[in-house]
């Protein structure tokens, strides 16, 4: 056996452990502020997507957010798609100490297809931001290959999966925004990113309660207004060609923004 396949049994190996603990006992090894070993418990981060919609979006249990952004190989946002992220938490969130946005690369998986739960083993394998006494914090896995419930018409570009953390296909995103006349990467990746966590937020009728009747039933937990970030087209790379007409981000219209002011947001 050479060294390289050790290595990867090794990693198997630890991946197999590390899923099985969290599953058990709800904690996770993270490094403190001295690079020492410290067990946390990450309970309050495997709840499911829209729970934690009023401690994102007010201050009452937590004043400050942390995003932690892993990425696989050079699957990073661009930096614009981060000021993009950035302006749409300001803008929504009360955070009074503050948002803060980490990035950090995460090993190659080298999957063509990804389910759901392997996402989750990723996330359990690699995340080191839970929520801690006042700050709250949220993971985005930008990842390869692609979803396993993708169809002919439906490459899925983002899904949100727990209470604070989402997924996006960042290879699929880059094949989508390589075709002709397609919007830019900034632009794709930036709609899929804030949609997601538009999700995480509550909406629509998702964890946060709606004020007026604007849910799209037939399209799950997405608004009726299709110029809105929330509309349902907004997370396939086909629907995204086709609702970017200008290049434009779509913004959040005034029945979803009445909805996360009610639960505490701005
Ligand atoms: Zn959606
Ligand atoms: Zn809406």
């Amino acid at each position: 056996m050479n060294n390289k396949s050790l290595k990867l049994i090794l990693i198997l190996f630890a991946v197999i452990i590390s899923c099985s603990k969290d599953s058990e006992n709800n904690t996770a090894i993270i490094e403190d502020e001295n690079g020492n070993p410290m067990e946390v418990d990450t309970s309050e981060n495997k709840k499911n997507v829209g729970d934690s919609a009023n401690d994102l979006l007010s201050s009452g249990s937590f004043e400050k957010l942390v995003v932690e952004i892993l990425y696989v190989g050079e699957l990073n946002p661009t930096s614009a798609t981060l000021d993009n992220f950035e302006e749409f938490l300001e803008a929504r969130l009360n955070k009074p100490q503050g948002i803060e946005i980490v990035q950090r690369q995460i090993e190659n998986e080298g999957q063509e297809v990804y389910s759901i739960q392997d996402i989750r083993n990723i996330e359990d394998t690699h995340r080191s931001k839970f929520n801690d006494q006042g700050t709250i914090a949220v993971s985005g896995i930008f990842i390869d290959g692609e979803y396993d419930q993708n169809t002919d018409n439906g490459s899925v570009l983002g899904v949100a999966y727990r209470n604070t953390s989402f997924v996006i296909f960042e290879q699929t995103i880059k094949e989508f925004s390589d075709q002709p006349l397609a919007p830019s990467l900034t632009t794709l990746e930036s709609v899929v990113v804030n949609h997601e966590v538009g999700h995480l937020l509550g909406l629509v009728n998702a964890g946060t309660t709606m004020q007026t009747d604007h849910q799209d039933i037939e399209h799950g937990r997405h608004c009726t207004d299709d110029n809105c970030l929330m509309f349902w087209t907004a997370e396939t790379g086909e629907g995204l060609l086709n609702m970017l007409t200008g290049g434009s981000i779509p913004s959040l219209d005034a029945s979803c923004i009445l909805d996360l002011q009610a639960n505490g947001g701005k």
